[in-house]
């Protein structure tokens, strides 16, 4: 297919704005930062003192204000959250109900002493009170901190020490596939020996009686005797919003600090610009709360324009795949954004599900967290898109609080190529560069970078400031180091190829891991895969690489292994062949579903795999442990 068969876009912005919001990126969000409501204006709009960026100085706002105080004149009874349960239960919550729930739980937390400023940590499942106590806090100036309801005791103590939160927000019970999860359990293991947590709210799910610690209360008791009527603070523009830890995949999660003003209008922009959103559209995103997908495009993107979406509580998989293509039916899902990682699961099984549903409401479709393979992005074009819903693929992270690189079908007109997430957002200077900082010209690999601050920036690591430097600001001086890999192409599109600290290293060759593993799934047989490169005496490092196989395949290892040999030789060149191939039922991902690779390289070198918190299910550990040294005895017993 040529490139433009995939022309989207309804937006009309010209080369020549475009070019002047880059150059003079400060009036540019200056002009975006006013379709926001502010209590006070801004006297300056960005202070820029390397490599701490405040935007709109001296002015006033609060984010629940602009989600929900802006809305009950004229869509107060519109639905804003259409909920359902794994067990297909469902809760519609409208603009007004948020708005309520969200004053009185406002004033539950300043009843249990929370002030400006406070931590609190929410440890809560896909569930409506989840951003009922996000706002909640962003009324009363709290700074929140939410933590994925899939962690354990110990990953969630880390994360509540270093924020030092005094009130924690939880459940009883979250529901995921099908069994009841213990989050009360799992906080109070957690919270043994932190004194300085005062208070816990638990959220009452399950029937039965429910044991109370000294400082336990429930939610439902403090929500009945609390007020409705809670004025939102007026907050400086760079008062702390929330923290958020990074999803580890490349090592210890780091807790990113993100600020108000700055913050919400980098996600009313491109919210609008990505999805082009309509008073009529139903939005679904599947990323978890926890995530900064679900903090800035479930959250706040959404309820800032007033949209009406879905959240579901369950995984994409439960009782069957066939789920979430149910869900888009019944519910007439317009906008869809969800992961590679997810694609590539519903790749594995036949199409024959996907295809027994409409799928006729979807006009849209998004992704993020991952490269996307050329070949999953097909699939998904055609497949769930029926060729006719455009795919922004959207490259950003928890630091950059926004999209920094996606197709804008709600902002111009621009043909998509399959893979990339194509040009940088309006405001925003992007660039490759090399290992000494200098610009690289088109087509050439090197390392994304950042040359002049965004809007959603962080404003540092939690308490960390040094660490904030040394992480981003030090490998190139005054560029933002991203810690991707990526290229440029000569009609200006960006494609991402993996982790800077993945990348391979062959006989002086750089390889990204996408570009490898995007050849191996384009074999009709891998589902998924992941590549990593160990020490060689010889060549310095060779390339293994470990395939997951789809539903059915038939194929003998040793025929597919060859062919797949075929693929990356023909594909990429000779170099780039991997000298192993390895086959799994599981890769380790991380709870966001990112595949660790570094915990690949580990286990192929035989090296302690390091912090695995994240890891999401150590079972794949095993299983890329067992077939690593199964093929390695199988080769030793050939040598001999
Ligand atoms: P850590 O920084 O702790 O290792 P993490 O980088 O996985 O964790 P996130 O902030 O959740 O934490 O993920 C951001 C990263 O996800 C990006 O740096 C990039 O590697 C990857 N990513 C996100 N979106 C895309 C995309 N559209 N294409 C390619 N890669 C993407
Ligand atoms: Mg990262």
């Amino acid at each position: 297919m040529g490139m433009n068969s995939y022309k989207i876009g309804l937006g009309n912005l010209d080369t020549k704005t475009r070019r002047n919001a880059e150059s003079d990126n400060v009036s540019f969000w200056n002009e975006e930062a006013k379709k926001l409501s502010w209590f006070k204006p801004w006297t300056k709009t960005l202070v820029w003192n390397s490599p701490f960026a405040k935007w709109f100085i001296g002015g006033e706002i609060n984010a629940s204000y602009n989600t929900l105080d802006v809305h009950q004149d004229n869509i107060a009874k519109k639905p804003a959250i259409l909920w359902e349960g794994e067990d297909g239960t469902s809760r519609t919550i409208t603009y007004a109900d948020l708005y309520t729930d969200v004053c009185k739980f406002a004033n539950v937390l300043k009843s249990l002493g929370i002030k400006k400023g406070d931590r609190v940590t929410i440890y809560l499942p896909m569930v409506p009170e989840l951003p009922i106590t996000m706002l909640a806090c962003a009324r009363i100036g709290a700074i929140h901190t939410v933590v994925f309801s899939g962690f354990s005791a110990a990953s969630l103590r880390d994360r509540i020490d270093d924020s030092k939160s005094k009130v924690i927000v939880t459940a009883d019970v979250g529901y995921r596939r099908g069994s009841s999860m213990d989050l009360k359990g799992i906080i109070d293991e957690s919270i043994s020996g932190l004194n300085f947590v005062e208070h816990v709210v638990v959220l009452k799910r399950a029937e039965g009686n429910l044991q109370l610690g000294p400082k336990d209360s429930l939610w439902h008791e403090l929500m009945n005797g609390s007020s409705d009527k809670c004025e939102p603070e007026h907050l400086e523009s760079t008062h702390p919003l929330f923290i958020l830890y990074t999803s580890g995949t490349t090592g210890k999660p780091k807790g990113v600090l993100h600020g108000t003003g700055g913050y919400l209008t980098h996600l009313n922009s491109t919210f609008q610009w990505a999805f082009d959103i309509k008073d009529s559209d139903i939005f679904f995103c599947t990323a978890d709360i926890g995530w900064v997908t679900g903090h800035s495009y479930v959250v706040y993107g959404p309820l800032l324009h007033g949209a009406t979406e879905i959240m579901y509580e369950g995984v994409p998989d439960y009782p069957d795949t066939s789920r979430i293509w149910d869900i888009i039916d019944r519910y007439g899902v317009t906008i869809f954004y969800t992961t590679p990682t997810a694609l590539r699961m519903f790749m594995k099984f036949s199409d024959t599900i996907p295809n027994s549903f409409k799928l006729s409401s979807l006009r849209l479709l998004g992704t993020v967290g991952e490269p996307i393979n050329p070949e999953v992005w097909r699939w998904y074009f055609k497949t769930i898109g029926k060729s006719k819903c455009p795919i922004v693929d959207t490259w950003w992270q928890t630091e950059t609080g926004g999209m920094m690189l996606s197709p804008l079908p709600g902002l111009e007109t621009i043909s998509l190529k399959p893979g990339s997430v194509t040009r940088p957002i309006p405001g925003t200077d992007i660039t490759v560069v090399d290992e000494q900082g200098n610009e690289l010209p088109s087509n050439t690999k090197g390392y994304l970078v950042i040359r002049k601050p965004w809007p959603g920036m962080l404003l540092t690591l939690w308490g960390d400031d040094e660490k904030y430097k040394n992480v981003y600001w030090s490998k190139f001086e005054n560029n933002y180091y991203s810690g991707d890999y990526a290229i440029k192409d000569s009609d200006g599109y960006f494609w991402l190829l993996g982790r800077a600290d993945d990348i391979l290293k062959v006989a002086g060759h750089r390889i990204g891991t996408a570009e490898l593993e995007s050849s191996l799934v384009s074999h009709r047989d891998i589902a998924e895969a992941a590549v990593c490169g160990i020490p060689d005496e010889i060549k310095g490092e060779v390339i293994v690489a470990f395939t997951v196989l789809k539903e059915n395949t038939k194929n003998e290892p040793s025929l597919l292994r060859k062919e797949l040999m075929e693929i990356v030789r023909n594909g990429i060149g000779p170099i780039a062949t991997p000298q192993q191939i390895y086959f799994v039922t599981k890769l380790p991902k991380t709870r966001s579903g990112k595949i660790m690779r570094r915990v690949l390289k580990a286990i192929a070198s035989n090296e302690n795999v390091g912090d695995i918190s994240t890891l999401e299910d150590s079972a794949a550990v095993m299983d890329v442990q067992n077939a690593f040294t199964e093929l390695q005895n199988a080769i030793r017993k050939n040598k001999s």
